[in-house]
């Protein structure tokens, strides 16, 4: 494992049996005390390291990564994925991000819309927000459920154990099918949360960010930490693991995020197409063709 992948195991949970929220702090740095510029140099290199890894994963074609962001409002979701993804090849990559569902879209079954935006083989595709939503917003606020158009047989109160095991059982199909999933929850604190609202209030250049709403939701903090670890317990796999990415230092999200997807890259085996000796003859001919056109 090189070392830009080590940063972000502290952070990796593969089994949801003994996590606990608590246990993992939104302000560490995992022991590092770095200056801005010093940490954008490190995430430059990251970034760079990554970028290679992506090009041999777009030539693969073979294999395909799937990012999950999740996080409360103004945990740095948005500016993390243009960081981190910011030297990457456009044409290998795509982003979705997942607002509240349209009609359309509650006309079908809850994975429906995202699966209609998984990556193809040889691409990285990333969520911002995800599937993850129907069991974090929608189950900190029961009326949504409500509104989902759902038949009242499958509304018991095995609901949401039903939609983990149904989480569980696609991210497994996923893998199944040369699909490697990475979800991140970038955990921010209460306290560094409200810093941000109010930068976001007092900045005018920030004021676009906020909305109202989302101080309202502020108040259900508790309930949001309780779904999130929930969630986690009954999603973390080897195959599909969870990130609990300290999120109060934008500087080491960014790091930390970084390593987990060198991480996951550097574990398949990704290797340029082989050439063999068909292929090798073709290409000495071409080039003695080339090399023989006049001008
Ligand atoms: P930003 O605030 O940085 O623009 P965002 O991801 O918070 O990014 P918003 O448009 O503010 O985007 O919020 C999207 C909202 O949609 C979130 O509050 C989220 O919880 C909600 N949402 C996403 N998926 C679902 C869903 N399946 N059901 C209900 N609400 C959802
Ligand atoms: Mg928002």
């Amino acid at each position: 494992m090189s070392k830009a992948a080590k940063l972000s195991r502290p952070y990796r949970v593969e089994s949801g049996k003994k996590f606990r929220l608590k246990d993992y702090d939104p302000a560490d740095t995992g022991g590092l005390k770095l200056e801005k510029d010093h940490a954008a140099e490190l995430l430059e290199k990251g970034v760079e390291l990554l970028a290679s890894l992506q090009d041999r994963l777009y030539a693969q074609d073979k294999r395909a990564l799937l990012l999950i962001f999740q996080a409360m409002d103004a945990a740095g979701k948005d500016g993390t994925i243009k960081h981190v993804l910011s030297g990457v090849n456009p044409q290998g990559c795509q982003v979705y991000s997942f607002k509240a569902p349209s009609a359309e879209e509650l006309d079908h079954d809850f994975l429906w819309r995202t699966t209609k935006c998984l990556p193809e083989r040889g691409r990285l595709g990333i969520f911002n927000r995800s599937y993850y939503e129907e069991v974090l917003v929608v189950k900190v606020h029961p009326q949504i459920l409500a509104g989902q158009k759902l038949p009242p047989e499958v509304l018991s109160k095995h609901v949401w154990q039903e939609r983990y095991e149904d989480i569980a059982s696609f991210e497994r199909y996923l893998s199944r099918n040369g699909i490697v999933v990475v979800k991140f929850f970038l955990n921010v604190s209460k306290k560094e949360q409200k810093k941000r609202f109010l930068d976001r209030l007092v900045e005018p250049e920030k004021n676009w960010k906020f909305a109202l709403g989302d101080v309202a939701e502020r108040k259900h903090w508790d309930s949001y930490m309780a779904a999130y670890e929930d969630a986690i317990r009954a999603t973390a796999t080897p195959w599909a693991p969870w990130y609990v990415v300290p999120a109060d230092s934008k500087w080491f999200t960014r790091l930390a995020v970084a390593s987990a997807v060198i991480d996951a890259l550097e574990k398949m085996d990704l290797a340029y197409p082989e050439v063999d000796e068909a292929k090798r003859a073709e290409l000495a001919k071409a080039k003695v063709e080339l090399e023989a056109e006049k001008g």
